[in-house]
């Protein structure tokens, strides 16, 4: 996809085509996958997939595609601010450093915090905890990446001695069963999911177990799915290892030479008979024993797992009880085989690796191990060393609130939406002496709580390197000129190291010098002590550092061959060297933070992603490309409930508890259980004006890993009354002017709004208000009973459409957009739009489903049906769907299953009814 590079922003463009070609890394995910981005000399950048790096192999989901699309200046903060004016760069850092320098005077070095982010490269990430745990000497760092992945870093230290990632991509390909433990990989990990739907074409005998409480696009591709009650995992996989052993399946020689624990895990086990796991789990016994039979029977299983596992007050225990089973079959560290962690972020794993979590010190080393300390400390010759560890995440910002932290530099992530109990941190940051901001959006929702905003340099701006889920460091490069005034985060925190006495230790002029360092740091007292060295790469010089392919760690200096996998014969890296089983604690009901509502019946809310957004939207929600898909926040409700509460889909609803309240549209489908609804956790103020969802989830965390519940808050529902429902397309932003509901999204042209207002409001001025139409518009208008309808011109060209209505709005919303774009010259068209959908002869696509080829639902079910499609490959083979990222694979699938059982789809094929039968689908109200 090209699309229009900033003004003089490109690097030597002098109107040749494809001037010059990067090899860069994805931004979003934790899979990392190789990026190609290629200058072309009208100004755009061609993206495209590497087909050299191994994570990818050329291909790309819709986020990395949509690249090009975030290359704008539009929405970036361009020069540094201090109290919300425009301000020198050295102003700036002159006040951070003495601010800094005042705290540490009067309250200590603790009384200072950073809250970086896996969006930070390895480089930015090594520079600034080097920072704070060398030279300012507190461990006061924690990372969002708290908020992903931390019981998995947990759960490895306990089994493995190290934080360690066994096996590799390939495995997915090379297993004969993947099992997927809370993991919507089909959405989250795109081209992952596309590398495992792939190998299972080639061997059709492959298995895939999804566990998941929901039905979601991947499990809409697995063999088997199964439904699990939230955070009964725990139980699933102790009720799994005890029939592994009575069956006779483990591995005793692996157990005996290589772990230790076993027999204390065995005892603790030995309750969990399949009728106990039943109780447990809420599965059929049957499905249950399918499972246990499936992993039993098969050598190659991998277990890959993500925030469903660690996004919970358990999190770490259902981290080794996976870790437990593969330990006991001795399946680990061999082709097909592993537990295997992937992560969220693109560079949850270089901050992982760099020391970025509270707990930790660079490199892999601890900061509990008074001998990691030493090396370390000498190493950098730093003046002093963090003695223990700092505050992670949540408790972090319960000490700004509570007045011991007193300054904090916030870098790369937006933390009153993406924390838990967001509005309290929200409250605290407002509340703290001194707050630093390190981003390159001009607004999010933390913004307005700093005092000092520093502009970073974006994707395609910064240079550095990040590790992915497998253990691959890729470069991520520059390649186009960055604005002026931004700067690389690294550079920033030597800035103000250097203003507080410490100039000769932070002299970084690029950041092959910092990696260098890093690297040869990573190498020292290590000996194959320490999982974690890539000393091979130490003192790597500028040119070679530019030309760096994807490598793998460890990648020592003194081992010629290179293991791509760890532990397949033991070799931990505990003190014995032995694996160890981890007794578990099997849990039923998790804490949800004493937040039972009075009134209504309580029910479990768990949070997550959606297909084509990514975080909370700061770089995503630019792209109209990626808005199409999920054009606005939802609920997903169990029909049962929502008959309970009287709602019908399209409604919007009041989701609440002790803790806030949310405004959201309502999706009635079974994908969820009874008692459970589901609300993706990506909308902020920008877009949505009630749907920041983790205001409603408690800080409950984990006790081993500190990582938050995330996706566990108890919640009331009601259909939010009196309220005239609206839709709008324009070609400008509209305004949020007291909307009770407003949820907007860019589309091709313009905007396009969701929104509700009072019942008593005025519905035309409101309109006229919030899409800020001009008088000189030429209008046509309908005014019925409960209903206002308008459409303004400017000559030929339509400059906004409107539709109130006293229900959910029916209308042809891609019809709508697509007016935007065109001419209407004519009366009959643009009477059309006041009809809100395309004329009879116009047959509508239906709601976009694969968005690379612009295939809609209805065409999907038409190809299904008049061509007798019965495999997802078929519907690709006909309309290319599914064919290019192979993100919506799920949701083919789903309609398969749907159109197959329902041989003649019910309904208007103009008409977007999200009660029609489309499994995984966003909110499209007809
Ligand atoms: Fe980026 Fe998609 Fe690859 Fe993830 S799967 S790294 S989001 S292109």
């Amino acid at each position: 996809m090209a699309a229009p590079v900033n003004a003089g922003n490109s690097a030597g463009t002098s109107g040749d085509t494809n001037l010059r070609q990067y090899r860069t890394t994805c931004p979003y995910c934790g899979v990392g996958c190789g990026v190609k981005a290629a200058m072309q000399g009208d100004g755009t950048v061609q993206i495209s997939g590497d087909e050299q790096h191994p994570a990818n192999r050329g291909k790309l989901c819709l986020k990395g595609q949509s690249l090009g699309e975030t290359l704008n200046l539009s929405d970036r903060l361009l020069y540094p601010q201090v109290d919300g004016r425009q301000a020198s760069w050295d102003h700036a850092l002159d006040l951070v450093a003495s601010e800094f320098q005042r705290c540490i005077e009067v309250h200590g070095p603790d009384s200072i915090a950073f809250y970086v982010s896996g969006q930070l490269l390895t480089e930015d990430y090594y520079a600034v905890n080097k920072f704070v745990k060398g030279y300012l000497g507190t461990a006061n760092i924690d990372t969002n990446s708290r908020l992903c992945m931390a019981s998995s870093v947990a759960g490895h230290k306990r089994a493995f001695g190290a934080d360690t990632v066994p096996g590799c991509y390939d495995d997915l390909e090379q297993a004969e069963v993947v099992v997927l433990v809370g993991s919507n990989l089909a959405w989250c990990h795109p081209v992952l999911h596309v590398r495992l739907s792939e190998a299972q074409e080639n061997n059709p005998a492959m298995q895939v177990v999804t566990v998941d409480p929901r039905a979601t696009a991947t499990s809409a591709l697995s063999q088997l799915h199964l439904p699990v009650r939230p955070d009964s995992d725990t139980a699933l996989f102790g009720g799994l290892l005890k029939w592994l052993v009575e069956h006779g399946v483990t591995d005793t020689d692996f157990i005996n030479q290589n772990t230790s624990g076993f027999d204390s895990v065995l005892a603790d086990i030995n309750p969990l008979d399949v009728a106990t796991v039943v109780q447990h789990t809420g599965l059929d016994a049957s499905d249950i024993t399918r499972f246990y039979e499936l992993y039993a029977a098969n050598e190659r299983v991998v277990t890959v797992y993500s925030q469903g596992v660690n996004q919970s007050a358990g999190g770490t225990d259902k981290v080794n009880a996976i870790i437990n089973c593969h330990l006991a079959t001795g399946r680990i560290g061999t082709p097909g085989c592993g537990p295997f962690s992937v992560t969220g972020q693109p560079n949850a794993m270089g901050g992982r690796e760099t020391g970025g979590l509270a707990n930790m010190l660079t490199c892999h080393m601890d900061l509990d191990n008074p001998n990691h300390r030493r090396t370390v400390q000498e190493y950098w010759q730093s003046p002093r060393i963090a003695q223990q560890p700092g505050l992670k995440a949540v408790d972090l910002f319960k000490a700004i609130d509570a007045g011991q932290v007193k300054a904090v530099w916030i870098m790369a992530t937006n933390p009153t939406v993406s924390m838990p109990d967001a509005d309290f941190v929200k409250r605290a940051l407002k509340r703290c002496d001194f707050v630093v901001q390190s981003d390159v959006v001009a607004e999010n929702d933390t913004a307005h709580c700093a005092q000092v905003r520093l502009p970073a340099q974006a994707w395609g701006e910064k240079d550095g390197t990040v590790t992915n889920s497998e253990r691959c460091i890729s470069r991520q490069r520059r390649i186009m000129r960055p604005p002026e005034q931004t700067r690389p985060d690294w550079w920033a925190v030597s800035q103000v190291a250097a203003r507080l006495g410490y100039p000769d230790s932070f002299t970084y002029q690029s950041p092959a010098e910092i990696f260098a360092e890093y690297a040869e740091l990573s190498g020292v007292d290590n000996n194959g002590s320490r999982d974690f060295d890539i000393s091979f790469y130490a003192g790597i010089s500028e040119r070679v550092y530019d030309d760096l392919d994807p490598f793998y760690w460890p990648a020592a200096k003194s081992v010629s061959a290179k293991p791509i996998r760890f532990f397949a014969k033991g070799g931990f890296f505990t003190p014995d060297k032995r694996g160890r089983f981890i007794v578990t604690t099997v849990v039923d009901n998790m804490d949800h933070g004493g937040l039972a509502n009075g009134a209504g019946k309580t029910l479990h809310l768990n949070t997550g992603r959606v297909r084509d957004q990514w975080h909370t939207m700061t770089r995503t929600g630019q792209c109209h490309s990626l808005s199409t898909h999920t054009a606005e926040p939802f609920i997903e409700i169990h029909p049962y409930d929502a008959a309970e509460a009287r709602i019908k889909s399209a409604d919007l609803v009041d989701v609440s508890n002790a803790l806030g309240r949310c405004v959201l549209r309502a999706i009635v489908t079974d994908r969820v259980a009874v008692g459970s609804v589901f609300v993706p956790m990506h909308w902020c103020a920008p877009y949505a004006n009630a749907a920041r969802i983790d205001t409603l989830v408690p800080s409950v965390t984990d006790p081993v890993s500190g990582q938050p519940a995330l996706k566990h808050a108890a919640v009331v529902i009601a259909k939010a009354k009196n309220l005239q429902y609206g839709f709008a397309v324009s070609r400008s932003r509209p305004v949020d002017n007291g909307c009770r509901y407003y949820a907007t999204a860019r589309c091709d042209g313009g905007w396009r709004t969701e929104f509700a207002i009072d019942s008593e409001a005025h519905a035309s001025s409101f309109i006229t208000r919030m899409l800020q139409l001009s008088n000189t518009a030429d209008r046509i208008a309908f005014t019925g009973p409960g209903q206002y309808r308008v459409a303004a011109f400017d000559g030929q060209q339509l400059q906004a459409a409107c539709f109130v209505d006293t229900s959910p709005v029916r209308a042809s919303r891609e019809w709508l957009i697509s007016a935007l774009t065109e001419r209407h010259q004519h009366i009959q068209s643009r009477h059309s739009l006041l009809a809100a959908r395309a004329p009879a002869h116009e047959r509508s696509a239906g709601k976009l489903v694969c968005t690379c080829f612009g295939v809609g639902e209805q065409q999907i079910i038409d190809t299904i049906v008049e061509q007798g499609c019965s495999t997802v490959a078929d519907v690709g083979k006909s309309v290319c769907a599914g064919t290019n990222c192979g993100s919506c694979r799920g949701e083919i699938s789903a309609l398969l299953r749907a159109t197959r059982s329902v041989p003649s789809p019910a309904g208007d094929p103009a008409d977007d009814s999200c009660e029609k039968s489309v499994p995984d689908r966003p909110l499209q109200v007809a």
